[in-house]
């Protein structure tokens, strides 16, 4: 098929081709030249301590530039970068810029050695056989801790290949790289992956938090993933937040760390980095 063909392939609009096929082929298009065109760039939204309210990480989350559109949603493109394989040179690209961003807050005294930031990790990306190779390149290039990287997967990603899937994450975990499993409870067989995956840290998907005070059978869900977690000795997240009640209900059952816009919004570099210097002049004034 053409998405298989080669970058240079030049296709023609068939007047039988749909409106959605259209449009499909007008971004696809546009896609590939966005990461030559240094169309990307990454947002930041921070991770907050449940209890403590201090901001312990951030989730990068990639938006895309468009030059007439303006800024284009993940939602819409990832997909894309998915089906055509982009994705592999741009999430490199994330990877990349992910760790010169936390490269250049510990240069600040910004970053410390207990936060991370989490990085979204696509299920043909992470299948690359080059993936651990690029990783230990980034890290190092920019003399980074792995441990300040958080890869963040999704159940759809382990459906295959779980044998390959598992040596790979123990690999990264040795070298220092921590897993979030996202959206859990989304996907399918969530149990069955909690038990045959390393992972470090589970992130309850918003679709669970939205309702958590009003529907019970969402706050029985949550304060049953929070319990599993407890007893494996896995870490929380919760995503979505966007009410001192939410939060109020995850304070009470014990989750760890949170992130919505009830905190903040993902935000640029700019807006990231005077938060993180807010943060750190607010603990001055406390030790003082
Ligand atoms: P995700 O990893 O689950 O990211 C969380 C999404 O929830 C983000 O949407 C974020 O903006 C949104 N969000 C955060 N707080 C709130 C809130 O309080 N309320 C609501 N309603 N939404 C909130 P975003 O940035 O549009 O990203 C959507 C998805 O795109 C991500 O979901 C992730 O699956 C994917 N994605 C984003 N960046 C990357 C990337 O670099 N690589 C890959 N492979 N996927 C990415
Ligand atoms: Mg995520
Ligand atoms: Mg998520
Ligand atoms: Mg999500």
């Amino acid at each position: 098929s053409a998405k298989n063909e080669g970058k240079n392939l030049c296709r023609v609009f068939q007047p039988s081709m749909s409106e959605e096929a259209t449009q499909r082929m007008i971004l696809e298009t546009g896609l590939r030249q966005a990461l030559e065109d240094e169309q990307f760039f990454l947002t930041f939204q921070p991770q907050v301590d449940v209890s403590t309210g201090a901001i312990v990480g951030a989730e990068a989350l990639l938006r895309w530039a468009h030059p007439e559109r303006g800024t284009v949603s993940p939602l819409e493109f990832i997909p894309i970068l998915e089906a055509t394989g982009l994705i592999v040179p741009v999430g490199r690209w994330v990877l990349e810029s992910a760790c010169a961003a936390v490269a250049q807050w510990q240069k600040a005294g910004l970053w410390h050695s207990h936060m991370r930031l989490g990085v979204n990790v696509s299920a043909r990306q992470f299948a690359q056989a080059d993936f651990i190779h690029y990783v230990r390149h980034a890290t190092e290039q920019h003399k980074i801790s792995p441990s300040m990287l958080d890869m963040e997967i999704t159940e759809s990603m382990l459906i295959e290949q779980m044998r390959e899937t598992v040596d790979r994450m123990q690999q990264l975990q040795d070298y220092g790289v921590t897993f979030s499993i996202d959206d859990f409870g989304t996907g399918y067989s969530s149990l069955a992956y909690l038990k045959r995956l390393p992972i470090d840290v589970i992130k309850i998907d918003q679709g669970f938090i939205r309702d958590i005070t009003t529907d019970i059978n969402d706050a029985a869900i949550v304060e049953t993933i929070l319990a599993i977690a407890r007893h494996m000795n896995l870490q929380t997240v919760a995503e979505g937040v966007e009410t001192p009640a939410q939060l109020a209900f995850l304070q009470a059952n014990g989750c760890d760390r949170y992130q919505g816009y009830f905190y903040s919004k993902p935000i640029s570099l700019v807006d990231m980095t005077n938060l993180l210097k807010a943060q750190g002049n607010k603990e001055l004034v406390e030790a003082t």
